[in-house]
């Protein structure tokens, strides 16, 4: 193993509470030129501490889902720099960065993504058989009591809720035990009550198993499970603030849609 390698160490052991697991400086977005030039992203610098929950919030069109797609390299940044658990991703080679998001990050969209021919365990441990590494069956376990998915391993996704489907989806994302996890409107497609639950779940993975979570979300509530809150506007961030509740959450969105409608 070759100590030149950036991702010669191996993944995945959760590092102290404290550290800085996700980093962005400056980091800006550009899409398309000319007349129709769109800057997605304009200087953002963030940190995201091991064990942290963080919802990133704004108006529809801020650049939540840019910022989160450059954060967890599934999209080029313009400039600026991005580093995951001490790894600078503009440094990376397309494979590189294929195997660091699939060592490091864990996913979880809108869309559960699931494959509809496997069962739910087997879903789980997909991306770690592809990875080639043993699951971790104590591990395992305890993701799947978290989740509250026990009783419904052998099912496949067409024989479970949509709020079960991502909470298959959600164990998915913890069993590699990533140094983080990616969020974008996870809740976006379930009923209140299976959002409620999956955020639940979220929250007692940040609290009980030592989780870092970035997730972006328009709701004010799901935004109060988090340890704090960055709010995005035009493309920066224009505010931030911890031990988030729904209410101050929804009072500083008013405040940042009636800037928005004033440009
Ligand atoms: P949000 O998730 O906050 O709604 P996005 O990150 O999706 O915002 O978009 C931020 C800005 O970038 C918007 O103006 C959007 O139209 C633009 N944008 C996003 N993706 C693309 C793309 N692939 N090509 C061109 N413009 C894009
Ligand atoms: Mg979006």
């Amino acid at each position: 193993m070759s100590t030149a390698d950036p991702l010669s160490t191996h993944a995945a052991a959760p590092g102290p509470a404290g550290d800085i697991v996700a980093r962005a400086t400056r980091l800006s977005k550009v899409y398309g030129s000319g007349d129709t030039q769109v800057t997605a992203l304009d200087q953002v610098s963030a940190e995201f501490r091991h064990g942290e929950f963080t919802a990133v919030m704004g108006p529809s069109g801020s650049g939540k889902s840019t910022f989160l797609h450059c954060l967890a390299g599934l999209d080029s940044m313009t400039s600026g720099s991005v580093q995951i658990d001490g790894v600078e991703l503009g440094t990376l080679k397309d494979r590189q960065l294929t195997r660091l998001r699939r060592d490091r990050c864990g996913f979880i969209f809108q869309a559960f993504n699931l494959l509809p021919t496997l069962t739910a365990m087997e879903n789980i441990t997909l991306p770690l058989a592809i990875a080639g590494r043993k699951p971790d069956q104590v591990w395992l376990d305890r993701i799947v009591a978290t989740v509250g998915l026990t009783d419904r391993l052998a099912h496949r996704p067409a024989e479970l809720s949509g709020g079960q489907q991502q909470r298959v989806a959600c164990a998915r994302a913890l069993a590699s035990r990533p140094a983080i996890i990616f969020g974008d409107e996870p809740t976006g497609n379930l009923d209140s009550r299976a959002g409620t639950e999956l955020l639940t779940f979220l929250r007692r993975s940040v609290q009980d198993l030592g989780q870092t979570i970035v997730m972006v979300t328009h709701d004010p509530v799901a935004a109060s499970y988090a340890d704090r809150v960055l709010f995005l506007a035009d493309g920066r961030i224009v505010d931030e603030f911890a031990q988030p509740t729904a209410d101050a959450v929804l009072d500083r969105l008013k405040h940042l849609d009636a800037r928005t409608r004033a440009n």
